[in-house]
């Protein structure tokens, strides 16, 4: 394998997206992906684009940058990567959450967005799921679905056609540190060095950093997923519930420092924010997720994915009739201030993180691939990059 300008360590939608943007530049790009493409978060998420659960800061930016592009990345990258901007609804259920849903409401005008209180009638007329007793909705008009897989798998293949090297099947061991300087990393079939290294290694980051006696501030925050058969009904819009425990919901307000979903809240049900049922294409319903800190854990609990099923068959009663498929468990990778890593690792040259973007990478993923490949060539970045600095959590 010849030197590569740049080595990418991770396959999924950050990775695959960043050597898209690197190889379009000209730069050799090799990808080194210990399992397939999407094997992480990517293949495992809720499949939402959702810019108005966003905080209200530089996520929200993030966000809505990327909204604007993904009307035409599908031809861009030459795949069809199914986005659909259906707008959402967020489904209303007793009058307290009607009370916070209209202090959200007349909220959003102040950054820029639209969203319409509807009443029970008025939110069935539109969305004829809706449960018969449902006292109200959102329309959230940025509300949306695309294809996890195909928007992954489109970059690698934009990025591969544009000359990289994407290697799957390949762990990293370690990263090579000589003093203050990566120098390229450790595989089990030898070394490899680059100029840069790029970790976009997802909720794995941190103990892979840690190789190099670095800290990345990156800890797994488990979703449960279920998916069902394809189903007999077409859902108009992506529709999310609102947790049961009002107290817990925090709907586009940042998380005060105690707030549950943080690390050290009770890591057991009930989870954290952010349920959603949106429909494919070929109109499986795709539910989740739960929120949980447990480290690595993969498996799915029962109660997990009975939270899960309830909460949208409540609002949708017509979810309960059908068969599952498949249920999972997936992890995000999650920061501190809930904002991605983008940037050169602090404490060493050689090293850039992409990493960090914990529930919202696939929305975040087209800017943040320009932000880490404006870092690596020192271009111009499309949005201000120090929001995003690693560097933000002091040196390691
Ligand atoms: C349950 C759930 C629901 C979600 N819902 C949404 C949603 O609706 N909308 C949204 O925008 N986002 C959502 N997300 C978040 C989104 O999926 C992630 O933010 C995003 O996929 C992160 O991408 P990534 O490339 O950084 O990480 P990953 O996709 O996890 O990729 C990291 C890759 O690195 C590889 N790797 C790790 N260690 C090594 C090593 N040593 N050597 C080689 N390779 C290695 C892994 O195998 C993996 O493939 C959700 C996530 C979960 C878990």
């Amino acid at each position: 394998m010849t030197r590569p300008d740049v080595l990418i360590v991770g396959g999924g939608v950050i990775g695959c997206a960043v050597a898209y943007e690197l190889a379009k530049q000209g730069l050799r790009v090799t990808l080194l992906e210990r399992a397939g493409l999407c094997a992480g978060a990517s293949g495992a998420n809720a499949a939402l684009i959702w810019p108005q659960a966003m905080h209200r800061d530089v996520a929200l930016d993030l966000t809505l940058a990327c909204a604007r592009l993904f009307p035409t990345l599908g031809e861009e990258l030459g795949a069809d990567i199914e986005y659909r901007r259906t707008g959402g609804m967020v489904a209303i259920e007793t009058d307290a959450q009607w009370a916070q849903m209209t202090e959200y409401v007349a909220g959003q005008p102040a950054v820029g967005l639209h969203a319409e209180l509807l009443d029970g009638a008025e939110a069935r007329r539109r969305e004829p799921l809706l449960a018969p007793d449902i006292r109200g909705a959102v329309f959230a008009e940025h509300g949306g679905t695309i294809n996890p897989f195909r928007l992954t798998l489109g970059y690698a293949h934009a990025a591969r056609v544009r000359g990289a090297t994407l290697v799957t099947g390949t762990e990293v061991l370690s990263l090579l540190r000589r003093g203050d300087r990566v120098t390229g990393v450790r595989t089990p079939t030898g070394d490899l060095e680059s100029e840069v290294v790029i970790l976009a290694g997802g909720a794995w980051s941190g103990p892979l950093a840690a190789t190099a006696n670095l800290r990345v501030p990156v800890t797994p925050r488990q979703g449960m997923m279920v998916v069902t058969e394809p189903a007999p009904f077409h859902l108009r819009h992506v529709l999310k519930p609102i947790k049961s425990d009002t107290d817990m919901w925090r709907f586009s307000q940042p998380w005060p420092p105690d707030a549950p979903g943080k690390p050290g809240y009770d890591p057991n049900l009930p989870p954290g924010k952010g349920m959603g049922v949106a429909q494919t294409v070929t109109r499986n319903l795709v539910i989740g997720s739960t929120s949980r800190f447990v480290g690595l854990d993969r498996s799915p609990t029962l109660a997990g994915i009975r939270y899960v099923l309830e909460s949208a068959r409540r609002i949708a009663p017509a979810i309960g009739q059908l068969r599952m498929l498949r249920a999972w468990a997936g992890f995000r990778p999650y920061t501190p201030d809930g904002l991605p890593l983008l940037g050169p690792a602090p404490g060493v040259d050689g090293l850039v993180l992409a990493t960090g973007h914990d529930g919202s990478g696939i929305g975040m993923s087209p800017v943040s691939a320009r932000l880490v490949a404006a870092a690596v060539t020192k271009a111009d970045p499309p949005l201000p990059l120090e929001p995003f600095d690693p560097r933000r959590f002091g040196d390691s």
